[in-house]
Protein backbone atom coordinates (compact mmCIF):
# COMPACT_ATOMS: atom_id res chain seq x y z
CA UNK A 1 0.00 0.00 0.00
CA UNK A 2 1.53 3.54 -1.09
CA UNK A 3 1.68 6.33 1.31
CA UNK A 4 -0.36 9.62 0.18
CA UNK A 5 3.19 11.51 -1.24
CA UNK A 6 4.11 8.46 -2.90
CA UNK A 7 0.66 7.79 -4.68
CA UNK A 8 0.23 11.76 -4.95
CA UNK A 9 3.91 11.62 -6.99
CA UNK A 10 3.21 8.36 -8.91
CA UNK A 11 -0.21 10.20 -10.46
CA UNK A 12 1.27 13.23 -11.56
CA UNK A 13 4.22 11.89 -12.74
CA UNK A 14 1.91 10.31 -15.35
CA UNK A 15 -0.11 12.71 -16.62
CA UNK A 16 1.56 14.66 -19.73
CA UNK A 17 -0.05 18.20 -20.02
CA UNK A 18 -1.70 19.06 -22.88
CA UNK A 19 0.72 20.17 -26.14
CA UNK A 20 0.98 23.72 -26.54
CA UNK A 21 0.57 23.82 -30.71
CA UNK A 22 -1.82 20.20 -31.29
CA UNK A 23 -4.29 20.50 -27.46
CA UNK A 24 -4.89 24.87 -28.34
CA UNK A 25 -7.81 26.13 -29.44
CA UNK A 26 -8.93 30.14 -30.47
CA UNK A 27 -11.72 31.80 -28.72
CA UNK A 28 -13.84 34.96 -28.27
CA UNK A 29 -12.27 36.74 -25.00
CA UNK A 30 -15.69 37.23 -23.24
CA UNK A 31 -15.83 33.30 -23.20
CA UNK A 32 -12.85 32.44 -21.88
CA UNK A 33 -13.62 32.51 -18.02
CA UNK A 34 -11.62 29.65 -16.42
CA UNK A 35 -9.58 28.62 -19.25
CA UNK A 36 -5.93 28.28 -19.52
CA UNK A 37 -3.71 30.61 -21.59
CA UNK A 38 -1.84 29.24 -24.53
CA UNK A 39 0.72 31.31 -25.46
CA UNK A 40 2.75 34.60 -24.03
CA UNK A 41 1.11 37.37 -24.89
CA UNK A 42 2.90 41.03 -26.05
CA UNK A 43 1.19 44.37 -26.36
CA UNK A 44 3.08 46.59 -29.33
CA UNK A 45 1.70 49.51 -27.39
CA UNK A 46 3.06 51.28 -23.90
CA UNK A 47 1.06 51.16 -20.91
CA UNK A 48 -0.38 53.80 -20.13
CA UNK A 49 -0.35 54.89 -24.12
CA UNK A 50 -0.03 58.86 -23.29
CA UNK A 51 1.76 60.76 -20.25
CA UNK A 52 -1.46 61.59 -18.68
CA UNK A 53 -3.21 62.89 -15.53
CA UNK A 54 -4.14 60.91 -12.57
CA UNK A 55 -6.47 63.67 -10.87
CA UNK A 56 -8.87 66.76 -11.82
CA UNK A 57 -6.75 69.94 -11.68
CA UNK A 58 -3.85 72.15 -13.19
CA UNK A 59 -1.17 71.04 -15.81
CA UNK A 60 1.90 73.44 -15.23
CA UNK A 61 5.67 74.11 -14.81
CA UNK A 62 6.84 72.14 -11.70
CA UNK A 63 9.26 75.71 -11.89
CA UNK A 64 6.87 77.71 -11.78
CA UNK A 65 5.04 76.23 -8.94
CA UNK A 66 7.77 75.21 -6.36
CA UNK A 67 8.01 77.79 -3.38
CA UNK A 68 3.73 78.54 -3.31
CA UNK A 69 1.66 78.40 -0.83
CA UNK A 70 -0.98 80.10 0.74
CA UNK A 71 0.31 83.23 1.71
CA UNK A 72 2.71 82.65 -1.02
CA UNK A 73 -0.01 81.76 -4.14
CA UNK A 74 1.00 82.08 -7.63
CA UNK A 75 -1.42 83.26 -10.48
CA UNK A 76 -0.89 81.56 -13.71
CA UNK A 77 -2.90 81.85 -17.02
CA UNK A 78 -5.18 78.85 -18.22
CA UNK A 79 -4.82 78.25 -21.86
CA UNK A 80 -6.82 75.21 -22.39
CA UNK A 81 -9.41 72.68 -21.01
CA UNK A 82 -7.48 69.25 -21.73
CA UNK A 83 -10.81 66.48 -21.50
CA UNK A 84 -9.82 63.05 -21.56
CA UNK A 85 -9.58 61.45 -24.98
CA UNK A 86 -8.78 64.88 -26.45
CA UNK A 87 -5.58 66.28 -28.07
CA UNK A 88 -3.78 69.08 -26.30
CA UNK A 89 -3.66 71.95 -28.67
CA UNK A 90 -1.13 74.53 -27.10
CA UNK A 91 2.05 74.01 -25.60
CA UNK A 92 2.60 75.51 -21.58
CA UNK A 93 4.23 78.56 -21.24
CA UNK A 94 6.21 79.91 -18.04
CA UNK A 95 3.29 81.54 -16.33
CA UNK A 96 0.92 79.13 -17.87
CA UNK A 97 -1.56 76.16 -17.20
CA UNK A 98 -4.22 74.01 -18.88
CA UNK A 99 -6.91 73.07 -17.17
CA UNK A 100 -7.06 69.18 -17.03
CA UNK A 101 -9.22 66.17 -16.01
CA UNK A 102 -8.38 62.78 -14.88
CA UNK A 103 -6.72 60.68 -17.97
CA UNK A 104 -6.29 63.33 -20.10
CA UNK A 105 -3.50 63.68 -22.32
CA UNK A 106 -0.30 65.69 -20.54
CA UNK A 107 0.13 68.74 -22.99
CA UNK A 108 3.76 69.75 -24.45
CA UNK A 109 5.54 71.85 -21.54
CA UNK A 110 3.49 70.62 -18.60
CA UNK A 111 5.32 68.06 -16.38
CA UNK A 112 3.25 68.44 -12.92
CA UNK A 113 -0.44 68.41 -12.09
CA UNK A 114 -1.78 70.45 -9.15
CA UNK A 115 -4.92 68.76 -7.84
CA UNK A 116 -7.96 71.46 -8.22
CA UNK A 117 -8.54 71.28 -4.11
CA UNK A 118 -5.23 73.43 -3.62
CA UNK A 119 -6.16 75.73 -6.48
CA UNK A 120 -8.52 79.00 -6.67
CA UNK A 121 -10.16 79.45 -9.78
CA UNK A 122 -10.11 83.30 -10.84
CA UNK A 123 -12.22 83.75 -14.69
CA UNK A 124 -9.36 82.79 -16.70
CA UNK A 125 -6.37 82.75 -14.46
CA UNK A 126 -5.87 80.35 -11.31
CA UNK A 127 -4.36 80.75 -8.45
CA UNK A 128 -1.86 78.08 -6.91
CA UNK A 129 -1.75 77.72 -2.69
CA UNK A 130 0.33 74.77 -2.64
CA UNK A 131 3.65 73.62 -4.18
CA UNK A 132 3.58 69.68 -5.49
CA UNK A 133 6.11 67.16 -5.79
CA UNK A 134 7.71 67.41 -8.82
CA UNK A 135 6.07 65.23 -11.21
CA UNK A 136 2.81 64.86 -9.14
CA UNK A 137 -0.05 62.53 -10.36
CA UNK A 138 1.77 62.56 -14.14
CA UNK A 139 1.14 59.10 -15.25
CA UNK A 140 4.20 58.61 -17.68
CA UNK A 141 3.89 56.57 -21.04
CA UNK A 142 5.23 52.77 -20.14
CA UNK A 143 5.65 53.46 -16.36
CA UNK A 144 3.09 50.27 -16.15
CA UNK A 145 4.34 48.32 -19.06
CA UNK A 146 6.75 48.57 -21.86
CA UNK A 147 5.78 47.45 -24.84
CA UNK A 148 7.18 44.26 -26.57
CA UNK A 149 7.60 42.33 -23.06
CA UNK A 150 5.54 39.87 -22.19
CA UNK A 151 2.21 41.46 -20.19
CA UNK A 152 0.85 37.42 -19.45
CA UNK A 153 2.68 34.25 -19.05
CA UNK A 154 1.22 31.19 -20.78
CA UNK A 155 -0.02 28.68 -18.11
CA UNK A 156 -2.15 31.23 -16.20
CA UNK A 157 -5.99 30.70 -15.51
CA UNK A 158 -7.98 33.49 -16.97
CA UNK A 159 -10.28 35.40 -14.35
CA UNK A 160 -11.53 39.17 -14.43
CA UNK A 161 -7.98 41.05 -13.89
CA UNK A 162 -6.76 38.87 -16.72
CA UNK A 163 -9.42 39.59 -18.63
CA UNK A 164 -9.51 43.09 -18.65
CA UNK A 165 -5.79 43.41 -19.36
CA UNK A 166 -6.60 41.55 -22.56
CA UNK A 167 -9.73 43.69 -23.62
CA UNK A 168 -7.34 46.87 -23.00
CA UNK A 169 -4.56 45.47 -25.32
CA UNK A 170 -7.48 44.53 -27.60
CA UNK A 171 -7.36 40.82 -27.56
CA UNK A 172 -10.92 39.93 -28.26
CA UNK A 173 -9.74 36.42 -29.46
CA UNK A 174 -7.22 34.18 -27.34
CA UNK A 175 -5.17 31.09 -27.93
CA UNK A 176 -6.45 28.54 -24.70
CA UNK A 177 -5.84 24.93 -23.78
CA UNK A 178 -8.78 23.08 -25.28
CA UNK A 179 -10.78 21.59 -22.81
CA UNK A 180 -9.98 18.54 -20.90
CA UNK A 181 -11.95 15.61 -22.00
CA UNK A 182 -13.18 12.97 -18.92
CA UNK A 183 -15.33 10.10 -18.90
CA UNK A 184 -17.20 9.01 -15.64
CA UNK A 185 -19.23 6.21 -15.09
CA UNK A 186 -20.58 3.79 -12.09
CA UNK A 187 -20.67 0.92 -11.24
CA UNK A 188 -22.94 -1.47 -8.94
CA UNK A 189 -25.86 -3.42 -9.58
CA UNK A 190 -27.43 -1.84 -6.96
CA UNK A 191 -27.29 1.51 -7.70
CA UNK A 192 -30.57 3.93 -9.52
CA UNK A 193 -30.53 7.09 -11.13
CA UNK A 194 -31.87 9.75 -8.88
CA UNK A 195 -35.11 10.25 -10.77
CA UNK A 196 -35.99 6.84 -10.56
CA UNK A 197 -38.07 4.99 -7.81
CA UNK A 198 -36.07 3.39 -5.25
CA UNK A 199 -36.15 -0.44 -4.73
CA UNK A 200 -35.75 -2.30 -1.39
CA UNK A 201 -32.09 -2.22 -0.89
CA UNK A 202 -31.19 -0.17 -3.95
CA UNK A 203 -28.73 2.96 -3.65
CA UNK A 204 -29.07 6.14 -5.66
CA UNK A 205 -25.73 7.04 -7.41
CA UNK A 206 -25.22 10.30 -6.04
CA UNK A 207 -21.42 9.68 -7.64
CA UNK A 208 -22.22 10.85 -10.89
CA UNK A 209 -23.93 14.16 -9.95
CA UNK A 210 -21.02 14.77 -7.65
CA UNK A 211 -18.34 13.93 -10.36
CA UNK A 212 -20.18 16.17 -12.78
CA UNK A 213 -20.26 19.24 -10.73
CA UNK A 214 -16.81 19.07 -9.85
CA UNK A 215 -15.18 18.64 -12.86
CA UNK A 216 -17.68 20.54 -14.89
CA UNK A 217 -16.31 23.56 -11.91
CA UNK A 218 -13.08 22.78 -13.71
CA UNK A 219 -14.27 23.76 -16.75
CA UNK A 220 -14.02 20.45 -17.77
CA UNK A 221 -16.19 18.86 -20.36
CA UNK A 222 -17.81 15.52 -18.96
CA UNK A 223 -18.58 12.67 -21.00
CA UNK A 224 -21.06 10.61 -19.11
CA UNK A 225 -21.36 6.68 -19.39
CA UNK A 226 -24.08 6.07 -16.77
CA UNK A 227 -24.95 3.56 -14.26
CA UNK A 228 -22.71 0.08 -15.41
CA UNK A 229 -24.00 -3.60 -13.95
CA UNK A 230 -21.32 -5.30 -11.86
CA UNK A 231 -20.79 -7.09 -15.29
CA UNK A 232 -17.06 -7.69 -16.76
CA UNK A 233 -18.37 -8.10 -20.33
CA UNK A 234 -20.39 -4.71 -20.31
CA UNK A 235 -17.42 -2.99 -18.19
CA UNK A 236 -14.55 -4.27 -20.31
CA UNK A 237 -16.44 -2.93 -23.77
CA UNK A 238 -18.00 0.32 -22.13
CA UNK A 239 -13.66 0.99 -20.64
CA UNK A 240 -12.43 -0.09 -23.84
CA UNK A 241 -14.26 2.00 -26.03
CA UNK A 242 -13.86 4.93 -23.43
CA UNK A 243 -10.42 5.07 -22.95
CA UNK A 244 -10.14 6.01 -26.86
CA UNK A 245 -12.51 9.08 -26.36
CA UNK A 246 -11.04 10.63 -23.14
CA UNK A 247 -7.99 12.33 -21.52
CA UNK A 248 -9.08 10.51 -18.10
CA UNK A 249 -11.60 7.87 -17.38
CA UNK A 250 -12.91 8.06 -13.96
CA UNK A 251 -15.18 5.24 -12.29
CA UNK A 252 -16.32 4.76 -9.05
CA UNK A 253 -17.06 1.25 -7.14
CA UNK A 254 -15.44 -1.99 -7.95
CA UNK A 255 -12.06 -1.66 -6.86
CA UNK A 256 -12.48 -3.07 -3.52
CA UNK A 257 -11.42 -6.60 -2.34
CA UNK A 258 -15.02 -7.83 -2.85
CA UNK A 259 -16.12 -10.62 -5.26
CA UNK A 260 -18.04 -8.38 -7.73
CA UNK A 261 -14.91 -5.72 -7.63
CA UNK A 262 -13.88 -6.45 -10.91
CA UNK A 263 -12.33 -3.22 -12.34
CA UNK A 264 -8.82 -4.05 -12.10
CA UNK A 265 -8.88 -7.81 -13.76
CA UNK A 266 -11.07 -5.90 -16.29
CA UNK A 267 -8.44 -3.74 -17.06
CA UNK A 268 -5.74 -5.87 -16.79
CA UNK A 269 -6.81 -7.66 -19.46
CA UNK A 270 -7.16 -4.63 -22.07
CA UNK A 271 -3.47 -4.13 -21.07
CA UNK A 272 -3.55 -2.14 -18.75
CA UNK A 273 -0.49 -0.94 -16.14
CA UNK A 274 -1.60 -0.52 -12.86
CA UNK A 275 0.25 1.96 -11.04
CA UNK A 276 -1.58 2.47 -7.82
CA UNK A 277 -4.00 0.02 -6.19
CA UNK A 278 -4.59 1.41 -2.93
CA UNK A 279 -3.42 3.80 -0.32
CA UNK A 280 -2.63 4.72 3.15
CA UNK A 281 -5.97 7.43 3.21
CA UNK A 282 -8.99 7.14 5.12
CA UNK A 283 -11.36 7.80 3.29
CA UNK A 284 -10.22 6.03 -0.07
CA UNK A 285 -7.53 3.35 0.52
CA UNK A 286 -9.49 1.62 -2.77
CA UNK A 287 -7.72 4.09 -5.50
CA UNK A 288 -6.47 2.28 -8.69
CA UNK A 289 -4.97 4.43 -11.30
CA UNK A 290 -4.00 2.75 -14.35
CA UNK A 291 -2.51 3.82 -18.08
CA UNK A 292 -3.32 1.89 -21.39
CA UNK A 293 -0.59 0.97 -23.96
CA UNK A 294 -2.44 2.22 -27.01
CA UNK A 295 -4.19 5.42 -25.39
CA UNK A 296 -3.21 8.32 -23.69
CA UNK A 297 -6.11 8.46 -21.31
CA UNK A 298 -5.30 7.59 -17.66
CA UNK A 299 -7.79 5.46 -15.76
CA UNK A 300 -9.06 6.12 -11.89
CA UNK A 301 -10.97 3.58 -10.41
CA UNK A 302 -12.11 5.61 -7.35
CA UNK A 303 -13.86 3.87 -4.02
CA UNK A 304 -17.74 3.30 -4.22
CA UNK A 305 -17.93 5.31 -1.06
CA UNK A 306 -19.66 8.46 -1.87
CA UNK A 307 -17.46 10.30 0.70
CA UNK A 308 -14.45 8.52 -0.50
CA UNK A 309 -14.80 9.07 -4.08
CA UNK A 310 -14.75 12.95 -3.63
CA UNK A 311 -11.99 13.22 -1.03
CA UNK A 312 -10.01 10.63 -3.59
CA UNK A 313 -10.74 13.22 -6.62
CA UNK A 314 -9.88 16.47 -4.76
CA UNK A 315 -6.50 14.99 -3.01
CA UNK A 316 -5.20 12.95 -6.38
CA UNK A 317 -7.50 13.69 -9.10
CA UNK A 318 -7.93 17.55 -9.30
CA UNK A 319 -4.20 18.09 -9.26
CA UNK A 320 -3.37 15.68 -12.08
CA UNK A 321 -6.25 17.51 -13.73
CA UNK A 322 -4.88 20.63 -13.47
CA UNK A 323 -1.50 19.79 -14.63
CA UNK A 324 -2.86 17.41 -17.43
CA UNK A 325 -5.22 20.93 -18.24
CA UNK A 326 -1.76 22.46 -19.02
CA UNK A 327 -2.05 24.87 -16.05
CA UNK A 328 1.24 26.24 -13.82
CA UNK A 329 2.74 23.80 -11.58
CA UNK A 330 2.04 26.70 -8.59
CA UNK A 331 -1.74 25.73 -9.60
CA UNK A 332 -2.03 21.84 -9.15
CA UNK A 333 -2.73 22.08 -5.48
CA UNK A 334 -4.02 20.35 -3.62
CA UNK A 335 -4.21 24.02 -1.52
CA UNK A 336 -3.34 23.22 1.89
CA UNK A 337 -3.99 25.32 4.74
CA UNK A 338 -3.07 25.64 8.31
CA UNK A 339 -5.85 26.20 10.94
CA UNK A 340 -6.65 25.85 14.75
CA UNK A 341 -8.42 22.75 15.90
CA UNK A 342 -11.52 23.92 17.54
CA UNK A 343 -12.02 19.93 18.49
CA UNK A 344 -9.92 16.64 18.91
CA UNK A 345 -9.26 14.88 15.99
CA UNK A 346 -9.36 11.49 16.46
CA UNK A 347 -8.09 8.56 13.77
CA UNK A 348 -8.57 5.15 14.76
CA UNK A 349 -6.09 3.45 12.17
CA UNK A 350 -2.55 3.60 10.80
CA UNK A 351 -3.72 5.75 7.35
CA UNK A 352 -3.24 9.40 6.58
CA UNK A 353 -7.12 10.73 7.86
CA UNK A 354 -8.88 12.98 6.60
CA UNK A 355 -11.95 14.46 8.50
CA UNK A 356 -14.41 17.03 6.82
CA UNK A 357 -15.39 20.31 8.50
CA UNK A 358 -15.77 24.38 8.07
CA UNK A 359 -12.65 26.25 7.72
CA UNK A 360 -13.37 29.45 9.02
CA UNK A 361 -10.81 32.62 9.18
CA UNK A 362 -11.24 33.69 12.67
CA UNK A 363 -8.78 36.59 14.77
CA UNK A 364 -5.72 34.53 14.29
CA UNK A 365 -6.06 32.90 11.22
CA UNK A 366 -7.92 29.55 10.11
CA UNK A 367 -9.81 27.66 12.52
CA UNK A 368 -11.40 24.44 11.93
CA UNK A 369 -14.48 22.96 13.09
CA UNK A 370 -15.06 19.13 12.57
CA UNK A 371 -18.45 18.37 11.23
CA UNK A 372 -20.72 16.85 13.83
CA UNK A 373 -21.81 13.57 13.21
CA UNK A 374 -20.22 10.33 11.68
CA UNK A 375 -17.45 10.41 10.02
CA UNK A 376 -18.06 7.24 8.10
CA UNK A 377 -17.20 7.06 4.15
CA UNK A 378 -20.34 6.25 3.52
CA UNK A 379 -22.17 9.07 5.37
CA UNK A 380 -22.59 11.78 2.45
CA UNK A 381 -25.28 13.91 4.69
CA UNK A 382 -22.43 16.02 6.87
CA UNK A 383 -19.77 16.30 3.91
CA UNK A 384 -22.54 18.99 2.87
CA UNK A 385 -21.17 22.49 3.79
CA UNK A 386 -17.61 21.08 4.43
CA UNK A 387 -14.93 23.61 3.27
CA UNK A 388 -11.87 21.62 4.57
CA UNK A 389 -10.75 18.25 5.09
CA UNK A 390 -8.36 18.71 8.34
CA UNK A 391 -5.39 15.42 8.08
CA UNK A 392 -4.46 13.59 10.62
CA UNK A 393 -0.70 12.30 9.56
CA UNK A 394 0.13 8.66 9.36
CA UNK A 395 0.73 6.62 13.11
CA UNK A 396 -1.03 9.48 14.40
CA UNK A 397 -3.99 9.02 16.38
CA UNK A 398 -5.21 12.29 18.23
CA UNK A 399 -4.10 15.66 17.74
CA UNK A 400 -6.22 18.05 20.48
CA UNK A 401 -8.19 20.92 20.26
CA UNK A 402 -5.99 24.46 20.52
CA UNK A 403 -3.25 22.43 18.23
CA UNK A 404 -2.37 23.77 14.48
CA UNK A 405 -3.08 21.31 11.66
CA UNK A 406 -3.11 21.30 7.60
CA UNK A 407 -6.31 21.06 5.95
CA UNK A 408 -7.08 20.49 2.23
CA UNK A 409 -9.37 23.55 1.21
CA UNK A 410 -12.39 22.15 -0.47
CA UNK A 411 -15.64 23.46 -2.84
P1 LIG B 1 -17.97 -0.64 -3.88
O1 LIG B 1 -16.66 0.07 -3.82
O2 LIG B 1 -18.46 -0.87 -5.25
O3 LIG B 1 -17.94 -1.86 -3.03
O4 LIG B 1 -18.99 0.35 -3.18
C1 LIG B 1 -18.82 0.72 -1.83
C2 LIG B 1 -20.09 1.32 -1.28
O5 LIG B 1 -20.37 2.53 -1.97
C3 LIG B 1 -21.32 0.49 -1.42
O6 LIG B 1 -22.12 0.64 -0.24
C4 LIG B 1 -22.02 1.06 -2.61
O7 LIG B 1 -23.38 0.83 -2.60
C5 LIG B 1 -21.70 2.52 -2.48
N1 LIG B 1 -21.68 3.12 -3.80
C6 LIG B 1 -21.03 2.62 -4.87
N2 LIG B 1 -21.20 3.39 -5.95
C7 LIG B 1 -21.99 4.42 -5.55
C8 LIG B 1 -22.53 5.53 -6.22
N3 LIG B 1 -22.28 5.73 -7.52
N4 LIG B 1 -23.29 6.41 -5.53
C9 LIG B 1 -23.54 6.18 -4.23
N5 LIG B 1 -23.06 5.13 -3.54
C10 LIG B 1 -22.30 4.23 -4.18
MG1 LIG C 1 -19.82 -2.05 -6.04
Amino acid sequence: MLEVNQAESIILSLVQPLDADKDVETIDLLNSSGRILANPVVSKLDFPHWDNSAMDGYALKFADVKDCSPENSISLEIVEEILAGSKPQKQIQPGQTARIFTGACMPIGADTIVIQEVTQREGNRVLILEAPEPQAFVRYRGSFYKAGTPVLNPRIYLGAAEIAVLAALQCTQINVYRRVKVGIFSTGNELVKPDQPLKYGQIVDSNEYALTIALEKMGVEVIKFGILPDEPEILQKTIAEAILNTDFLLSTGGVSVGDYDYIEEIITELGAEIHVHSVAVKPGKPLTVASFPNTKCLYFGLPGNPVSALVSFWRFVQPALKKLAGANEAEWGPEFVRARLLQDLNSKNKRETYLWGQLNLGNDGYEFKLAVGSHYSGNLINLAGATGLAVVPLNENFIPAGESVRVLKIN
